[in-house]
């Protein structure tokens, strides 16, 4: 009798996931590949994180997403790993479990007031404009002076938005009641708080360009003596981005809409207000001979109505995986997933739950590059056993996952009612219409 084709199962249906898959397909186009997402809808932070303007990084879904014209490929979206599906059933029903879940917690600042309604992650304001259904609506009134506490390119993609006018956004995919908020707000500015020098800044000149050679953007830099940074040894991105950053500080903009300023050698030291957010106070910063970085107890408060922190995202556990708690990724060797030191048979992991919550999509590529040989390598080796069925397992539990035909109809139903708007497609972010639309 032929041997059966190996199944793999992927949990994560993000560019990591996706990537993965195209990978493994390429490398042996009968392998049977289910692809698991507790969303209705593939592309992680792809469709939930890349801001909403940034359309041709978006447009990267169109090349992932021919990975399900394979008959060998299904979507399994609407299936909780961890709750509906579990480790066990996976290794159970599957040759290879590749982790692709992505990180989806955030770091916090560690400072009084942090819990204060005004006061939340960035990772939270962006689930909200990107119209995740677990996002939770963001006001901005009374909101004129936002801080937001982190040098990445998400700090800045938060205060592009903030800057953009009123119709700059209608091309965008947004839902319209965030474009409603984002119309008719009254932010005027934005302070971006960096605890070190621009000269460690991790935001990327296109990003930084983008915001701060706006014609509405006046930039503004405090706490940098510009002759005392240092020039010798920085690479080419650093230097790039101190030309841009110093060249936009030094042009007056006339009649500009909004104040972006960056504050340099500062770092949070507490959240300010009684019910809500008023202020943010910074304690001036500095380094000595030793790289380390201290508090000179200087401090200052900033009037704001919004605090953000956009201080990096991290790996939540996924129930029975093992899991780095410091590092916040499931720990692995050459991508297969270790516990208690010793690699675990058929288990692997890729994308940001691998290597923690840093690179752009492209990186992503790469990764899944690095893990599939570990996995075609072990399927040549590992027993082929019975496996059990997965779709009987989820229907002994009452679950239906979706497909990819479902997905396409949440596509459809988007573009429609953006035509109702006059766009070319609005967002539909409630988990009751996308459970409609799936049926
Ligand atoms: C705000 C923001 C903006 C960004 N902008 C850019 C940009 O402009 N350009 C760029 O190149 N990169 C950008 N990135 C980086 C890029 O998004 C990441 O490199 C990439 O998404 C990481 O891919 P991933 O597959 O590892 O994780 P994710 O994209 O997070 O995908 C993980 C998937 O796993 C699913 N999942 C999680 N837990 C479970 C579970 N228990 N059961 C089932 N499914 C689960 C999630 O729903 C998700 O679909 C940005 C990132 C952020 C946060």
């Amino acid at each position: 009798m032929a041997q059966r084709p190996p199944r793999i199962a992927i949990i994560g249906a993000g560019p990591s996931g996706l990537y993965t898959a195209q990978a493994l397909l390429q490398r042996d186009p009968e392998l049977s590949v289910d692809i698991y997402d507790w969303l209705p809808t593939p592309f992680g932070l792809l469709r939930y994180g890349v801001a909403p303007d940034h359309t041709s990084i978006k447009a990267v879904a169109v090349a992932l997403a021919r990975v399900f014209d394979s008959p060998h490929v299904r979507f399994r979206g609407l299936v909780e790993f961890g709750r509906h599906f579990t480790r066990a059933d996976a290794l159970a029903c599957y040759d290879a479990v590749v982790y692709a879940v992505g990180s989806s917690e955030d770091q916090r600042m560690g400072v009084p007031g942090e819990e204060l309604e005004g006061s939340s992650s960035a990772r939270q304001f962006v689930a909200w404009y990107s119209g995740h259904p677990g996002g939770v609506h963001q006001s901005l009134d009374g909101v004129n002076r936002v801080a937001v506490v982190g040098v990445g390119n998400v700090a800045l993609d938060v205060a592009r938005l903030l800057a953009k006018g009123p119709d700059e956004l209608d091309p965008t995919d947004m839902p319209e009641d965030v474009l409603a908020e984002l119309r008719r707000h009254t932010v005027h500015e934005v302070t971006i708080v960096g605890r070190r020098g621009p000269e460690h800044a991790s935001y990327t000149p296109t990003e930084l360009r983008e915001l701060a050679e706006r014609p509405d953007v006046q930039v503004l830099v405090t706490g940098v003596d510009w002759d005392a940074v240092p020039t010798d040894g920085l690479d080419r991105r650093t230097q790039t981005n101190l030309a841009i950053l110093r060249e936009a500080a030094e042009a007056p903009v006339e009649g500009a809409r909004v104040t972006l300023r960056f504050a340099f050698w500062e770092r949070p030291v507490g959240v300010t207000g009684a019910e809500r957010v008023t202020g943010l106070t910074l304690e001036r910063t500095t380094m000595g001979d030793d790289g380390v970085l201290r508090g000179t107890g200087d401090l200052t408060t900033l009037p704001v109505q919004l605090v953000l922190r956009a201080i990096g995202y991290r790996g939540r556990p996924v129930p029975g995986v093992p899991f780095d708690a410091k590092h916040g990724i499931i720990p692995t060797e050459e991508s297969r997933v270790v516990q208690d030191g010793v690699v675990q048979p058929g288990e692997y992991a890729v994308g940001w739950i691998k290597r923690g919550a840093t690179g752009v999509i492209g990186t992503n590529k790469l990764d899944a590059g690095q893990v599939v040989p570990s996995v075609l390598a072990d399927l040549q080796t590992l027993p082929r056993r019975e496996l059990a069925d997965p779709d009987a397992v989820l229907s002994s539990r009452g679950v239906i996952p979706s497909t990819f035909e479902d997905w396409r109809r949440i596509e459809d139903a988007e573009a429609s009612l953006g035509s109702t708007f006059g766009r070319v497609r609005t967002k539909i972010s409630t988990w009751s219409d996308l459970i409609d639309i799936v049926g």
